[in-house]
């Protein structure tokens, strides 16, 4: 018998929570852990590593097997359903034989085609609620196409997990969150419900708490957290770790939010300050069309004088300049950034037009 109802939880008014180690170590870590974990209010499942995909060879690997045992007895003794990571036919095999309330497919899964398939093929005929985790890298494509694969397999309960992104740029993170792929992730499927895993993408203690916080006010559907009786002596992300009496003081911590209803829906002031953001992005779009205009102009007079589209120094100029206008706008050098790259690939598009145009 199944302890774990996705279609419950998600209608229910508390965000799912799933916690538990990085790895099951033990009988005796899982225990300990697992105790303090059942007594945190609004937990859904207890999660352990059972098969940890580690970078690096010689780093703690998960019990396999051994361990399965360990969760089994849990799931009994405190009614609390169990979850584990899956990377190939033969865990999701071992898992359905010890009736695992629910599956996931980690980063570096999500990220390989062939190991998905594997795993879809292996879910055929089950109905086991089956997460997915965001690939390492920001590929939103490889993310919809990992729940594409289990959807054809014939699973209907599968939810999105948003751990971050591996981007090599030096980050306060662990894993950048980049908060618009879980976003366009939601808005090319609405109906897959996301929850985030503050614990991969903050990667220390302190980072928890507002990424956990900002994954609500985002309106994702809960969350899935690392907890560790002892995380100092967790063989595996101990610094991301926290006690379950941590745990539960961080998600008492948080503000939930409502998506909206029909009393904020019709509200006068809401509903004047989104007129007032339609017009200006009216007026943006007619701006950004004039630039593009203008930007034709300069694209002819290049041509006839032999010139090339993309200068160097010019595109460095529009880069710095536009700086402190930004600054003090309010707007963040990221922000600033990639919109003027985007005008900038735009404008020469436009100027390419007229280049190769034939007059
Ligand atoms: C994990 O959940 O412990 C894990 C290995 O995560 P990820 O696949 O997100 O790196
Ligand atoms: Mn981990």
């Amino acid at each position: 018998m199944t302890l774990f109802s996705l279609s419950t939880i998600l209608s229910g008014q508390q965000p799912m929570l799933i916690a538990g180690p990085c790895g099951v170590e033990s009988r005796q870590q899982l225990r300990q852990t697992a105790e303090g974990i059942a007594k945190i209010p609004g937990i859904h499942a207890l999660r352990g590593g059972l098969w940890k995909p580690r970078t690096r060879p010689n780093s703690f690997e998960g019990m396999g097997e051994a361990g399965v045992a360990w969760m089994t007895e849990i799931r009994e003794e405190f009614q609390l359903p169990i979850i584990t990571e899956v990377a190939r036919a033969q865990h999701v095999e071992i898992c359905l034989k010890n009736n695992f309330d629910a599956l996931w497919i980690g980063a570096r899964t999500v990220a390989n085609p062939f190991s998905v398939q594997e795993i879809a093929d292996a879910l055929k005929g089950t109905n086991i609620p089956i997460f997915i985790k965001n690939p390492i890298h920001a590929d939103l494509a490889l993310w919809i196409g990992a729940i594409e694969r289990i959807q054809n397999a014939g699973i209907g309960e599968i939810v999105a997990i948003h751990r971050g992104f591996s981007t090599g740029a030096p980050t306060l993170y662990r894993n950048q969150p980049l908060w618009e792929i879980p976003i366009a992730l939601k808005t090319t499927i609405p109906e897959i419900p996301i929850i985030c895993d503050p614990s991969h993408i903050a990667g220390k203690r302190e980072l928890l708490q507002p990424v956990a916080q900002k994954a609500m006010d985002l309106g994702m559907n809960g969350w899935m957290i690392e907890s560790h009786f002892a995380p100092d002596e967790a063989l595996s992300d101990a610094q991301q770790q926290i006690t379950p009496e941590a745990l539960q003081a961080l998600i008492a911590s948080i503000t939930l939010r409502i998506e909206s209803d029909s009393e904020t829906e019709n509200c006068v002031e809401l509903n004047q300050w989104r007129k007032s953001i339609d017009e200006i992005d009216q007026e943006i779009i007619q701006l950004l069309g004039e630039r593009m205009k203008i930007a034709e102009e300069i694209g002819a007079f290049k041509k006839e004088k032999g010139i090339t589209i993309f200068s160097l120094p010019r595109w460095k100029e529009i880069l710095e300049s536009r700086q402190d206008l930004g600054e003090q706008s309010g707007l963040t050098l990221r922000f600033l950034k990639t919109y003027l790259e985007a005008i900038h690939a735009e404008s020469i598009r436009h100027q390419e037009r007229v280049m190769n145009s034939k007059e």
